[in-house]
């Protein structure tokens, strides 16, 4: 257990750093961008402007690491909904706001027929669908 845990920790801290780099190829373009607003001296940008470009990008990619990392392995964030006006519920008829969930982790609507359903009635089905195991 505690091996797997040192390889799982090795494994983002290699993203960690590779996520670092990635941040610092923008600074070849901040750095005279804030050149040329700021008036520098050289239009592509002096040691100072280079040297802050570099620790700004540094300091953005320590930070957005774990807010990236977030948005695209969020749970909450995979389930995607479809909401469409005046549709009348597959399952009551009422013509309201209708919701149709098209895609979670383990649920693939994306080539079925739409179906959407009130809210009251999507609440139901999300219970359902969650008793069978669905992701949502
Ligand atoms: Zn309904």
């Amino acid at each position: 257990m505690a091996t797997r845990n040192k390889i799982k920790m090795k494994i983002n801290f290699r993203r960690y750093v590779l996520y670092l780099i990635r941040w610092q190829l923008s600074t070849p373009i901040l750095a005279p961008v804030v050149a040329y607003f700021k008036n520098s001296p050289s239009i592509f940008g002096t040691k100072e402007d280079w040297i802050g470009s570099i620790v700004a990008n540094f300091i953005g990619g320590l930070i957005f690491f774990w807010v990236d990392q977030f948005i695209f392995t969020s749970k909450g964030l995979e389930a995607q909904w479809e909401v469409q006006e005046n549709i009348a519920c597959v399952d009551c008829g009422k013509i309201t706001r209708g919701y149709r969930l098209v895609k979670t982790k383990n649920y693939d609507r994306t080539k079925h027929n739409p179906q959407f359903r009130c809210e009251k009635c999507s609440q139901k089905k999300t219970e359902e669908l969650r008793k069978r195991g669905i992701d949502v």
